[in-house]
């Protein structure tokens, strides 16, 4: 089966995160099993510089909006990520100093909906043949950025008076939705009913995401509880009646882990290997991570990590204020991440105060994130909401306990240790009230468990063998194309 895989970022060329993690990952599980998987993305300068052996497709004539671009498809193969790629060449749209989505102050392009239009559009060229070589049978968008693809594929589908090919958009956060002023729908060359409540109007605005939500032949998203919540209003961000409406075609798959990237015993970026029945590696990197952050190096002190966004997404201000209750328990904290500046200043302020047991690193920094994870006790994500979650599986996978909140993907993942049931299933710790106080009842859990290390053992070893691999992901995503595909 032909699959085109329509996203805006892949790891590891570009990352703003998870979103890339899925689309670097996916594609090859989906070869894996049999799958003839192409990816189409926009030419952010590391895509071009990695695309290899491209040839310029047919030429391209987008609708008025997108005319000015002057748009180059090219095809070649990324071998960063191993994988044949459509890329599109439009150094105006995206080759710009900042951020794939916004400048370097954080301010969205005003030119997003036809950047970003344009994305969606050439999908579904590509799904009628603009390539006579190779015409998907499937086109699956990822998130805002992607999601006009279906709805040019229905535009296409009603014109010709038949599918062109099937559509599964999956929504990686519905937070952010690519909203923008009702005008810039006009150049975008879509049939004029489609700017609708059933349809891409919001509000009397432009929604990209809800294009995505309305007109693809399935939705998925990327845990089961998180497609749950979508459906009511407090996580629905105002689409949940749309997600309702669309129940049947709706479904959770959770993400995996990438093992060739995120594996102790053989990540090239840490200190030491190890492996659950071999923890010794463990320790060392622990010490290193120590060692490396200025940190007092004691084995016996619990060091609990943070890697992640610094947004109120994230429920980061919680651990802020229990900060001094789990210093006082005799552990230590580090934390990488950037974003909000409030919460950079105060993680800084913290290991200013503080510096044998709390360290800050502000910033994007892949290696160091491997090297927190596989050093560090317990790996903390106390989100207010989280569609899946990557970090707490990397926890898992490297014996690094996640301390989760009880939602979204994060549900689905982490089974919550209380010292009576550590025979069973439990993998880390579980609290479910979103408060200071929520967050440091299962602070005390871990506390707890680490105080006696053969039960902490147990646990460890038990969740570095669950396995939420790529493999079956792209097993439950085969079997929906195969459902859509005409
Ligand atoms: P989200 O997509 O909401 O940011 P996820 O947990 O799904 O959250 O994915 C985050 C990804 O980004 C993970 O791979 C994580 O390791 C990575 N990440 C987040 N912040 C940083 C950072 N400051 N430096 C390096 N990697 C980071």
């Amino acid at each position: 089966m032909q699959i085109l895989q329509v996203c805006a970022e892949i790891f590891p060329l570009l990352k703003t995160g998870g979103l890339a993690d899925v689309a670097g990952a996916l594609p090859p599980a989906l070869q894996a099993l049999g799958g003839d998987v192409r990816v189409l993305l926009p030419g952010f300068a590391p895509i071009l510089d990695d695309l290899q052996d491209a040839v310029e497709m047919p030429h391209l004539t987008p609708p008025s909006a997108m005319a000015g671009a002057q748009p180059r498809l090219l095809r070649g193969h990324l071998p960063a990520c191993g994988v044949e790629a459509y890329v599109i060449d439009a150094p105006h749209y995206y080759l710009r100093t900042g951020g794939p989505y916004a400048d370097a102050d954080h301010h969205p392009y005003p030119d997003n909906p036809q950047r970003f239009g344009l994305l969606g559009w050439t999908a579904a060229e590509l799904a009628q043949g603009l390539d006579p070589a190779w015409q998907p049978q499937v086109v699956h968008a990822h998130d805002w950025h992607a999601a006009l693809a279906p709805a040019y594929l229905r535009a296409a589908a009603q014109g010709q008076g038949k599918p062109v090919a099937g559509s599964v958009y999956t929504v990686h956060n519905l937070a952010y939705q690519g909203l923008f002023n009702a005008h810039h729908f006009a150049g975008l060359g879509l049939p004029a009913h489609f700017f609708a409540m059933h349809g891409m109007e919001f509000h009397g605005q432009l929604n990209f995401m809800k294009a995505g939500l309305y007109f693809a032949d399935r939705i998925t998203t990327v845990s089961p509880s998180y497609a749950g919540e979508i459906q009511a209003p407090e996580q629905g961000c105002g689409l949940d009646g749309v997600l309702r409406e669309r129940t049947g075609q709706l479904s959770g798959i959770l993400n995996g882990v990438d093992d060739a990237v995120w594996n102790p015993a053989t990540d090239r970026l840490i200190s030491a290997h190890y492996q659950a029945g071999r923890l010794a590696g463990k320790a060392r990197c622990k010490l290193a991570l120590q060692q490396e952050l200025g940190l007092a190096a004691d084995a016996r002190a619990p060091l609990f990590c943070v890697v992640s966004r610094l947004t109120e997404q994230k429920g980061l201000h919680l651990v802020l204020h229990a900060l001094p209750a789990l210093l006082a328990r005799g552990a230590q904290f580090a934390l990488l991440g950037s974003g909000d500046a409030g919460l950079e200043a105060a993680f800084k302020a913290a290991a200013g105060a503080s510096p044998d047991s709390v360290a800050v690193r502000i910033g994007y920094d892949e290696a160091f994130a491997h090297h927190l994870i596989a050093g560090s006790d317990v790996i903390l994500v106390p989100s207010r909401f989280e569609p899946c979650g990557l970090t707490q599986l990397y926890g898992l996978k490297y014996g690094t306990l996640p301390l989760v909140r009880k939602v979204g993907g994060l549900a689905d993942t982490v089974k919550d240790c209380q010292l009576e049931t550590i025979d069973s299933d439990a993998t880390g710790f579980v609290f479910d009230a979103f408060s200071v106080e929520g967050l440091l009842g299962a602070v005390d859990r871990a506390h707890a468990l680490y105080r006696r290390p053969a039960d902490w053992k147990i646990v460890q070893q038990r969740a570095m063998r669950q396995a939420f691999d790529w493999h079956t992901a792209a097993a439950h995503y085969l079997a929906l194309y195969r459902q859509v595909a005409p």
